[in-house]
C-alpha cells in the first residue's frame, strides 16, 4: 500500500512554509460578493483559488478575512 497525498489538504504556503487551512473569505466577482470557503495561510492571509475558479471569469478576488 502506497501511502498518498490527501489532494487539497495538504497544500504550503510559499512564503511561510506552513500549511493552509481552510476558512471563510469573500470573493468579489462581477461587482457581487459572495462568500465561500477557499484554502487559506494563516500567517499571510494568501488564498489559494482552486482551478476551477481560476479559469472562470473572475477579475478581481477580494479577501475579507472576517475573524470573530
Ligand atoms: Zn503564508
Amino acid at each position: 500500500m502506497s501511502q498518498q497525498a490527501g489532494r487539497q489538504e495538504n497544500m504550503i504556503c510559499n512564503k511561510c512554509q506552513i500549511p493552509l487551512t481552510l476558512g471563510k473569505v469573500t470573493l468579489s466577482y462581477l461587482g457581487s460578493k459572495f462568500p465561500v470557503e477557499l484554502f487559506r495561510c494563516a500567517k499571510c492571509g494568501l488564498v489559494y483559488i482552486p482551478e476551477e475558479l481560476a479559469r472562470g471569469k473572475m477579475q478581481q478576488v477580494e479577501t475579507a478575512l472576517e475573524d470573530k
